[in-house]
């Protein structure tokens, strides 16, 4: 039995459906063809992906008559680098695509960006379909449009902004997602309460551990409110030109804890975020538009669910503050030479602010990594 919810992304011609529910693997072939017609396809996926869903899929869109190959890439972060998207188009284009081919993305943040970035420059555009498996990707990575590799300089400094046709972000393929994952991924569904709704954030509070122990009723409200959050900021500002930047609340400070891990997985994405978090919250805090009991109900909120709320140490070292504000300094979000960053007024209302002073960022981060125990 399949249910679910149907969500659209408003972006003119560019818009596009996101469905939300169980078992849609067995209906993908079918929601496919009907949103973009008999296309070829090249299902672009990891090692520990393919193992439980590449066969239902490729069982589910031969039933809808749909021709495809696949493509099985190496897992992890370490690989979203400009060497698997050469991986990707040498298979296709020595496969004779066409511009009405498709690539679907059967995986987590880290299949669905590469795989957008090959899409978004094949022939100059191909269809682009997201099935994404993690809970991260399908409340964040799957929507919207960004796309993109990291490089040695930082993380997605290559990428463009291309729209997928249609987004299936089925629930059940959650079931075989390890907890970490689990927990890592609900990060990003915390920061659309705090950033945007307050009454998100408290429905949160009471049923979050509902969502990481893949409670389904939780899971399906929790991803369809993510992904009418990030639809509606995405519609009204898609290439982030302003408004959108609230979308990287956290991520600030999480991009350059990553970079120093080299991206690895001593420190996932939505952990880093967490710390991210943290730190945006104490900054607005130092700055004197938010109170200490956001932060204190956030932490309590961050330790119930497992996400770390302190940076420990790094490989065995401290974090050093210097190189961690060099790494804001190459963020892409960087405009005329400023770090924007984005701050708390309270539960459900962030901002962007682009005068603060880097003082300020070095003398929190020196408190909470020499004083990790200190708020
Ligand atoms: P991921 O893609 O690395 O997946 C995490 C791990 O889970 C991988 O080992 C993967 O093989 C495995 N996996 C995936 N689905 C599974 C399943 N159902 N069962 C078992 N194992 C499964 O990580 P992620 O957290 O999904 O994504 C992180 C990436 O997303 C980062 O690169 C980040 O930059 C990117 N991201 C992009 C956007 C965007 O707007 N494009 C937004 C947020 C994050």
């Amino acid at each position: 039995m399949t249910s679910f919810d149907r969500l659209q992304i408003k972006l003119g011609n560019r818009s596009y459906n996101i469905m939300v529910g169980a078992n849609l693997l067995n209906i993908a072939g079918k929601k496919i063809s009907e949103t973009i017609g008999k296309t070829s396809c090249w299902v672009v996926t990891d090692e520990n992906v393919s193992k439980h869903y590449l066969t239902p899929l490729m069982h589910s869109l031969k039933k809808s008559e749909l021709r495809a190959s696949a493509i099985i890439l190496l897992p992890g972060e370490e690989n979203k680098r400009i060497e698997t998207v050469q991986q990707i188009v040498d298979k296709v284009l020595g496969e004779a695509p066409d511009r009405d081919s498709t690539l679907i993305a059967l995986g987590g943040g880290v299949v669905g960006d590469i795989t957008g970035f090959a899409a978004s420059i094949i022939l100059r555009g191909i269809n682009f379909v997201q099935i994404p498996t993690t809970l991260l990707s399908q409340v964040d990575s799957s929507v919207g449009g960004k796309t993109g590799v990291n490089t040695t300089q930082g993380k997605n400094l290559l990428g463009t902004f291309y729209q997928p046709k249609l987004v299936l972000a089925d629930i059940t393929v959650l079931e075989t997602l390890p907890l970490r994952d689990r927990i890592s991924g609900y990060a990003e569904i915390v920061k659309y309460g705090l950033i945007r709704d307050k009454n998100f954030y408290l429905w949160l509070e009471e049923n979050g551990k509902k969502i990481i122990s893949l409670d389904s009723a939780a899971c399906q409200e929790a991803v369809k409110k993510s992904c009418l959050i990030k639809g509606e900021v995405v519609a009204a500002d898609e290439k982030e030109e302003g408004h959108r930047a609230l979308l990287n609340f956290g991520h600030t400070f999480g991009h350059a804890l990553e970079k120093e891990t080299g991206f690895n997985t001593s420190l996932l994405h939505g952990e880093a975020v967490s710390l991210g978090m943290i730190m945006a919250i104490t900054l607005s805090i130092k700055l004197g538009v938010c109170s200490q009991s956001v932060l204190d109900r956030v932490q309590k909120h961050f330790q119930k669910i497992g996400l770390p709320t302190k940076p420990s140490k790094n490989g065995g070292d401290f974090w050093n503050p210097e190189i961690l504000i060099n790494n804001m300094t190459f963020d892409k979000k960087r405009r005329k030479g400023r770090i924007a960053f984005i701050l708390l007024n309270e539960i459900g209302d962030a901002f962007i602010s682009n005068d603060v002073n880097l003082l300020d960022v070095k003398q929190l981060l020196e408190n909470l990594i020499n004083n990790p125990h200190a708020n």
